[in-house]
C-alpha cells in the first residue's frame, strides 16, 4: 500500500510504496504559511523515474489543502465530458489532453479523451502530463457539477462465462470479454495519439481501432447466433447495454494499466 510520511518535519510529507514493492512516488511541501500569519500553500511534486538519469521531480500542482495537494501525486485524472444516454455519467476513460482558455482573466480547461478530445474545439490544447507541468492540475477538481461515474450493467464477462448454461452463452460471453479488452487498446492508443501526434502512435491508433471493429463484429454475430440457439430469436441486435457493459469494462482496462 502506497502510504504518505512525514518527513523530517512537519511541512513535508513523501509519498512511498505501491503494489508492486517499495515504490517511491513524490513529495508535497509547504511552500507558505506556519509562519507570518500567511494561508497555507502546498506544492505537489512527482517522482519521474525515466527523467533524467536519476530520475527527477517535477511540479505537477499546487493547492492550500496538503490533502488535496496530495491527492496530486499520481492522481488519475477522467475525462470531463458527460455522456447522456446508457447509463448517463462522465466518461469513464482517462484523460490525454487538457484544452484550455483564458476568460476573464480566468483560466477554464476541461480533460479529454481521446474520443472527446474535438470538444472545446478553439481552445489551446496540450498533453495532460504538459499541463500538470505547466499549470498544475487536481484530480476530480470541481467541473461543471459533480463527476458521475457510469453505472454499468454487467461488466463480469469472466464470471458469466464460468456461469453459462450454454455452449453458445459461455462463447458470448467470452466475445464480450475480447471486444472489450480490444477496445480497452483502441481507446489507449486514441488519447496517446492526441497527446502525441505523430507517426508511429497514429499506426497503433489505426490498427487498434480495426482490431476493435473486427471484435465488435464478432460479438454482435455471436451475440445473434446465442439469441438464436438459446432463445430462437431471429436476427436479433447486440443491445445498448452490452454495448454499455463492453465500454465500462474497456475503461477499467485501461485506467488499471495507467496505474
Ligand atoms: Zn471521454
Amino acid at each position: 500500500m502506497a502510504e504518505w510520511v512525514q518527513s523530517g518535519y512537519n511541512g513535508m510529507f513523501r509519498l512511498t510504496g505501491g503494489e508492486s514493492g517499495e515504490q517511491y512516488a513524490g513529495y508535497v511541501v509547504r511552500t507558505q504559511g506556519e509562519s507570518g500569519g500567511q494561508p497555507e500553500r502546498w506544492s505537489a511534486y512527482e517522482f519521474h523515474a525515466d527523467r533524467g538519469e536519476h530520475g527527477e521531480h517535477v511540479w505537477i500542482a499546487s493547492h492550500a489543502s496538503r490533502e488535496v495537494a496530495q491527492t496530486a501525486v499520481k492522481g488519475e485524472f477522467l475525462c470531463e465530458v458527460y455522456l447522456t444516454g446508457n447509463g448517463p455519467g462522465h466518461c469513464p476513460f482517462p484523460g490525454s489532453i487538457v484544452r484550455h482558455t483564458i476568460y476573464k482573466g480566468k483560466r477554464l480547461r476541461t480533460v479529454l479523451c481521446g474520443e472527446h478530445s474535438g470538444v472545446f474545439e478553439g481552445w489551446d490544447t496540450m498533453p495532460l502530463g504538459e499541463y500538470r507541468r505547466t499549470h498544475g492540475l487536481i484530480p476530480d477538481a470541481p467541473i461543471i457539477g459533480e463527476r458521475v461515474a457510469p453505472v454499468p450493467e454487467i461488466t463480469c464477462f469472466v464470471e458469466s462465462a464460468k456461469n453459462a448454461e450454454t455452449i453458445t452463452e459461455r462463447n458470448m460471453w467470452i466475445a464480450m470479454h475480447k471486444a472489450a479488452r480490444a477496445l480497452a487498446n483502441y481507446r489507449f492508443w486514441y488519447g496517446h495519439f492526441v497527446a502525441f501526434p505523430i507517426e508511429p502512435n497514429a499506426r497503433q491508433y489505426r490498427d487498434t481501432r480495426t482490431q476493435w471493429e473486427h471484435a465488435k463484429e464478432h460479438a454482435e454475430g455471436i451475440h445473434a447466433v446465442y439469441a438464436r440457439e438459446d432463445h430462437g430469436q431471429e436476427s436479433a441486435e447486440l443491445p445498448d447495454y452490452f454495448l454499455h457493459s463492453i465500454t465500462c469494462k474497456a475503461a477499467e482496462i485501461v485506467r488499471s494499466r495507467k496505474r
